[in-house]
């Protein structure tokens, strides 16, 4: 569990700020509800034969003895909240919501035990065209970020709980016949939950896999048509894709289409965005039948990839636009100065130096605080009632009574 320290703040505030704007454009709504969720919630939604719910919850009996789990994902919980509140009845609606989450896995590079995940869920609508419009909505995003020429769209469609079953059957026949091949935790799956091995990372287990029934042979006519369209509406709006037939994601509620967005230059943690359908799980959570899609993605992976493809704006690091430097005796001249400016000159950030010491070290603070400008209160300044704007990446300055000095920096900051 990492502490986020103000060094790499800017960056998270820079993503989240990002993704939300784009969200909000989009016409989705914030919502937000508890970390913390009876134990039994996450078992009956992402299911009990899955990495999360077998190995990854942290689960603790409260004060009362009732089962409770920090959240792993975000799904479930929205979920319960927007049934709980009636938010579901006969309305389409669009969510999206930000914050952490728990998993007991092994840390690694993009993979922590405290992550943090921003996700969007739709409820209400059937078909693909919402599909569409979610990775639509994504491709934008990767626009936004800079990030676009970095990550590629996975697809797969799982169709229907039928006919997963008779997809079933004939992966655990072609299986079976390799049972000593495959890696252990597979092994146990091919009785429990044999589709969860298409998404194993084990080489062995994938190279066995190459030559396994395609799930796209068992689809369903419904899925199969909700996948073409989905495909076609891409293909019309521009958004590139590949079909994935092992694509099957770790969690049980998914159902027809599932997607992920991967990245080559993170090694292993490739998946920076991920979700699909899952219409079957509000009435599985005792809500009346109600279509649902929905995505997370990982805010670490977003930061690290931004960091490795260099696409962080120059000013998302830069904190502060002005400095404050002030001869002793003149404080309270420059902190009604400072207070004037900040009416006249909305959204600067401007710090004050505080701590006394000679001019020369306070500039020396001024240019290592990255502000783009010194503000300069000297003695003469003080009396005249001016104020000496000082250039900090150039050698030039000019002393202007302080209503021109707040027009100057106004005009500064439109072009930095
Ligand atoms: P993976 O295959 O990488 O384990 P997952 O299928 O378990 O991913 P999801 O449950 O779909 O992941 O979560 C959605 C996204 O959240 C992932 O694509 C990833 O970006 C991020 N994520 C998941 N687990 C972690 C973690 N432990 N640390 C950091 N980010 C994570
Ligand atoms: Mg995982």
């Amino acid at each position: 569990m990492n502490d986020l320290l103000p060094e790499q703040s800017p960056v998270w505030r820079y993503v989240e700020h990002t993704v939300q704007r784009c969200l909000q454009c989009y016409g989705y709504r914030e919502i937000r509800f508890p970390l913390l969720e009876s134990t039994e919630l996450f078992k009956r939604s992402i299911g009990e034969v899955t990495d999360i719910v077998e190995k990854e919850m942290y689960t603790w009996a409260d004060r009362n003895g009732d089962s409770v789990t920090l959240r792993p994902e975000g799904t479930a919980g929205c979920v319960r909240a927007a049934l709980q509140n009636g938010l579901l009845r006969n309305q389409v609606q669009r969510f999206w919501y930000s914050g952490p989450m728990f998993r007991y896995e092994r840390p690694q590079k993009g993979r922590l035990r405290q992550f943090h995940q921003i996700g969007a869920e739709v409820f209400g609508l059937e078909g693909p065209d919402i599909d569409a419009e979610m990775l639509v909505m994504t491709a934008r995003l990767w626009r936004d970020l800079g990030l676009d020429r970095h990550v590629r769209l996975q697809l797969n469609s799982l169709g229907t709980a039928e006919a997963r079953a008779g997809y079933r059957e004939a992966l655990v026949d072609y299986l079976s016949a390799h049972r000593q091949a495959l890696d252990e935790d597979s092994q146990r799956r091919l009785d429990s939950n044999p589709l969860r091995i298409l998404d194993s990372k084990n080489e062995g287990t994938q190279a066995l896999l190459a030559d396994a029934p395609n799930l796209m042979d068992f689809l369903d006519e419904a899925s199969r048509a909700h996948f073409d369209q989905l495909c076609h509406l891409l293909e019309q709006a521009g958004v590139e894709f590949e079909i994935n037939p092992h694509l099957v994601r770790g969690l049980d509620y998914y159902g027809k289409t599932v997607f992920e967005w991967v990245t080559d230059a993170l090694g292993a943690q490739g998946t920076v965005c991920a979700g699909g359908r899952y219409d079957g799980l509000v009435a599985h959570l005792g809500g009346a039948p109600t279509p649902a899609v929905g995505f997370g993605m990982g805010e670490e992976r977003l930061v690290l990839l931004l960091d490795a493809v260099g696409s962080v704006p120059d000013s998302v690091g830069r904190i502060l636009d002005a400095y404050m430097v002030v001869a002793a005796g003149q404080e309270s001249v420059a902190l009604t100065c400072s207070e004037t400016l900040r009416e006249l000159c909305p959204g600067l950030r401007l710090q004050n130096h505080c701590g006394g010491g000679s001019f020369k070290s306070q500039l020396k603070k001024a240019d290592r605080s990255g502000a783009e400008v010194a503000l300069i209160i000297g003695d003469s300044e003080a009396a005249a009632g001016t104020l000496t704007v000082k250039y900090l990446r150039r050698d030039e300055q000019q002393t202007l009574p302080v209503a021109d000095a707040a027009t100057l920096i106004n005009q500064l900051l439109a072009v930095v």
